[in-house]
C-alpha cells in the first residue's frame, strides 16, 4: 500500500505522533556498524554497564521457582515495598508502597500518568530542550504540548518567569527532568523550589521525571518537588531501575503519587499492559536491595568520561558547552559550524552536523531538533573511555579549520 493509502487507514492519534528520533538514529548506526564500518557511537541512551550479577540471580531464581505467573497489576508488594524505602533512604521522599504503581519502564509509567490525567485541550508545559517522548506522549493523550524553549546560556533551565508567562486556565500540568535528558543539566533545591512557588496556588500538577537522579556528579545535589510539602498533592515522581541499574531492557519503572493518582493510573494499565514481568520485578527487589556500590562505580566511571569528553569538545573551534551535571550526556552548540564547510559538506543545520559527523566520520550523535532545540548536538558517553576518546578525535579531526 502507498503512505497516502495507509494514513487514510491510520487513526489520527498515530498520525499526530512522531517515531522517536533517538532510535531512527541509533538505528542507522548500527546498520552502518553490521555492514563492518567501525563506527563510535556516542547516541546510545543507556548505561553501557552489566546489569548486577545480583539482580540476574534473583531474576534466575525466580525462573526456577515458578515464579513466571501474572502478578499484581501495581506491583508485587515487596517491589513496591522496596521502592518506598528507596525513596526515603535515596530521596528523603515519603511515599507509602500503596501511593507507588509499578510500570513496563518509566517511559509506560510516565504515559500512563499523562493518560490518567490529562485530557484533550488541556495544556502541558514542557520546557525546551526535553526528552523527546513528553510531547508526543501529550499528543497521544489528546493534550496541547506547550513547549517553552530555554537557552544555553540560561543553562537549559526554566525560570519562574518563563513559568508563570506559559501558565493559562488551560495549564494541567508542568513535566519536569532533572537531571535532563538531554542536556544533562541539574536544577538546584533553590531553582525548584521557585518554579514551585510560581504554581503552588493553582491546580497544576508536576510530573517530575527523575531518572537520572542517581548520576549525578557533586556539583548540584538532586532536589525532588515532592520534598516540597504544598505540592505534595501534586508532583508525581516517576523514575525506573534503567539508568540507574543498567537495566534497560528488564522494564521496570514506576511513579510514586498521592494515592488517587495511583489508582487512576493502576486502572489504565490493568487495561493495557497488566504489569512489568514477574521475573524482572524480582529483579528490581534485589537490585534495590542489594550493594549499591555498583551504582557508585558507575556513577564514578561516567564522572571520569564527562570530564574527558568536555574537556577535548571544548578545545573545538565552532564548539560550546556547559559542564552538566548528572546523567550522561553532553548538550554542545554547533552554532559555531554552521554555514562552514567541511570536506565538500556545507553544514547548515545540526542534522547536516550529525549527518557529516556518521557518513564521514563515523561518530554517531544526535542532532538537537530531536530534543526541540536547533544547533546542538546530544552526544552520550555511555561508551568506553577508548571509544571516547577515538570519538574524540574523530571530531577534532572532521572540524579542523
Ligand atoms: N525519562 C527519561 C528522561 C529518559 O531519558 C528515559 C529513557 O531514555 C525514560 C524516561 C524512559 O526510560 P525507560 O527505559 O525506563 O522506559
Amino acid at each position: 500500500m502507498t503512505e497516502e493509502v495507509v494514513s487514510q487507514f491510520l487513526s489520527s492519534r498515530v498520525r499526530r505522533v512522531q517515531e522517536s528520533q533517538t532510535l531512527q538514529i541509533t538505528a542507522r548506526a548500527s546498520k552502518m556498524k553490521a555492514e563492518g564500518k567501525d563506527i563510535v557511537s556516542l547516541s546510545a541512551g543507556e548505561p553501557d554497564f552489566p546489569t548486577p550479577d545480583f539482580a540476574c540471580d534473583a531474576a534466575i531464581e525466580a525462573i526456577r521457582d515458578g515464579f513466571t505467573k501474572y502478578t499484581s497489576v501495581v506491583g508485587i508488594p515487596e517491589l513496591r515495598k522496596a521502592i518506598s524505602e528507596k525513596l526515603k533512604r535515596d530521596n528523603a521522599l515519603n511515599f507509602s508502597p500503596e501511593e507507588i504503581c509499578v510500570g513496563v519502564g518509566g517511559k509506560q509509567a510516565i504515559m500512563n500518568t499523562i493518560l490518567a490525567l490529562v485530557d484533550s485541550d488541556d495544556e502541558v508545559i514542557i520546557p525546551a530542550p526535553y526528552w523527546v517522548s513528553f510531547p508526543e506522549m501529550v499528543k497521544i493523550a489528546d493534550g496541547t504540548p506547550v513547549i517553552v524553549p530555554t537557552t544555553f546560556e540560561q543553562n537549559f533551565k526554566l525560570t519562574p518567569e518563563q513559568l508563570a508567562n506559559a501558565l493559562t486556565p488551560k495549564t494541567k500540568m508542568l513535566i519536569l527532568n532533572s537531571p535532563s535528558n538531554p542536556t544533562g543539566v541539574m536544577y538546584s533545591e533553590a531553582e525548584i523550589r521557585a518554579l514551585m512557588r510560581v504554581i503552588e496556588h493553582r491546580d497544576v500538577f508536576v510530573i517530575s521525571d527523575e531518572m537520572y537522579e542517581q548520576l549525578t556528579y557533586g556539583e548540584v545535589e538532586h532536589f525532588s518537588p515532592a520534598r516540597i510539602e504544598t505540592m505534595k498533592e501534586k508532583v508525581i515522581v516517576s523514575n525506573a531501575l534503567s539508568k540507574s541499574h543498567s537495566m534497560t531492557g528488564w522494564r521496570v519503572g514506576y511513579v510514586a503519587a498521592p494515592k488517587w493518582i495511583i489508582d487512576a493510573v493502576a486502572k489504565l494499565q490493568s487495561q493495557m499492559s497488566s504489569h512489568t514481568s514477574s521475573i524482572s520485578q524480582k529483579a528490581a527487589v534485589a537490585a534495590l536491595l542489594g550493594e549499591q556500590t555498583v551504582v557508585k562505580t558507575m556513577r564514578e566511571e561516567f564522572k571520569k568520561r564527562r570530564d574527558f569528553l568536555y574537556r577535548e569538545l571544548s578545545s573545538i573551534n565552532g564548539i560550546r558547552l556547559n559542564l552538566p551535571e548528572g546523567a550522561f550526556y553532553l548538550f554542545p552548540s554547533v552554532e559555531g559550524l554552521l554555514g562552514k564547510t567541511f570536506q565538500g559538506v556545507t553544514l547548515n543545520s545540526s542534522v547536516d552536523v550529525a549527518e557529516y559527523l556518521l557518513d564521514k566520520h563515523w561518530v554517531a550523535t544526535v542532532p538537537g531538533d530531536a530534543f526541540g532545540a536547533e544547533g546542538f548536538l546530544r552526544l552520550s558517553y555511555a561508551s568506553s573511555m577508548a571509544e571516547l576518546e577515538k570519538a574524540a578525535a574523530r571530531m577534532k579531526e572532521a572540524f579542523r579549520a
